[in-house]
């Protein structure tokens, strides 16, 4: 299997997060992609490949040209500001609030509209990694669209939790969304993404709620307990011609491989009852047992059986990485499901 990855990734690094009351170094750190890239490596997974460029039109296929303008230019508006260090957005809009219709124009404000919590920050060159990340899903979707049966697309920063149009949960563009889309727009009638991210992909479930050629399953810890919090119920099943097309999997701290697989199955025979054309795979390994932000207790052997059950798929197939922050088990992790599919 290819695998596409970029050392640009390194030009995203927040340095610093608030984690349960205290401030600490960031969970979603560079160091994550090099250690899956060297796994990959080490197992001799297949070859390694650096993506284009791509235009901002494949991007803007699913964000706002708004957002994408916000995030390109909000940190040359800080320095102009006089501020120093990095971008930080600090309030949000409480349910007692009023929902704004428009962008403020204020600069604290805007970034309070686009984005839903303080994860990660925006650096300098934040906006150039996470182009580079989509580049990199991008480049994977093309493989795959020339006739690869499963590409892996080592994306990060992630996208999952990135929304049309507002960034959080350390995720900026969404990935996964970006491929799905191009696969829609490349022949493709129907694509299902398929989210095992510890976390709820509320960023992809935003963008495509209203949709029925896109279905997306997400299982994860469930939104009563689990960050992002608000949303990832069961009961928000799509909206509109979207209605059934989102598959939610709320789970319990402390949930094991067996209740794991259980809701793995369901949404395993459902998307094959929708009858996909291609599948993208929000690659989260987070559920990991050791995960220092996670509650789940799945063990690397079980990633091996991931990857095996999704080969069962005949389908082209992107594999996008997401979260996982455990970071002596990432690689391992990672690479298990993949390898679990090319052995299967
Ligand atoms: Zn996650």
């Amino acid at each position: 299997m290819k695998t596409f990855y970029t050392a640009d990734h390194h030009l995203h690094h927040s340095g610093m997060e608030l984690s349960f009351g205290r401030i600490v170094e960031t969970f979603e750190k560079p160091e994550r992609a090099e250690i899956v890239l060297r796994r990959v490596k080490e197992v001799g997974l297949g070859p390694v490949i650096e993506p284009p460029a791509y235009d901002r039109a494949a991007i803007e296929r699913v964000h706002t040209p708004d957002y994408l303008d916000f995030l390109q230019n909000v940190f040359a508006e800080w320095r102009a500001a006089g501020r120093d260090g990095e971008v930080w957005p600090y309030s949000w809009r409480h349910r007692s609030m009023p929902m704004l219709d428009a962008p403020p124009s204020g600069l604290d404000a805007r970034l309070s509209y686009y984005s839903f919590d303080m994860a990660g920050s925006i650096t300098e060159t934040t906006w150039q990694a996470a182009r580079r990340a989509a580049d990199t899903a991008l480049a994977g979707t093309d493989a795959v669209l020339s006739g690869e049966r499963a590409a892996f697309a080592l994306c990060r920063p992630p996208g999952h939790h990135a929304g049309r149009d507002f960034f959080g949960g350390y995720c900026y563009l969404n990935n996964a969304a970006i491929a799905a889309q191009r696969f829609l727009d490349n022949g493709h009638a129907r694509v299902a993404i398929f989210d095992v991210d510890y976390h709820h992909g509320n960023g992809t479930q935003e963008i495509f709620y209203d949709r029925d050629d896109v279905l997306l399953a997400s299982l994860h810890g469930d939104p009563d307990f689990e960050f992002p919090f608000h949303l990832g119920y069961a009961r928000e099943r799509g909206a509109g011609r979207g209605e059934g097309f989102n598959l939610n999997y709320p789970l319990p701290a402390g949930t094991g491989w067996l209740e794991w697989q259980a809701a793995f199955e369901d949404a395993h025979a459902r998307i094959g009852a929708y009858a996909p054309t291609a599948l993208v795979i929000s690659l989260g390994v987070d559920a990991f047992k050791e995960d220092p932000i996670s509650q789940f207790k799945l063990e690397s052997e079980h990633f091996l059986t991931i990857g095996r059950r999704i080969a069962d798929f005949a389908l082209p197939i992107l594999f996008v990485m997401e979260g996982g922050y455990a970071v002596d088990a990432l690689g391992i992790n990672a690479v298990n499901v993949l390898q679990g599919f090319e052995g299967a």
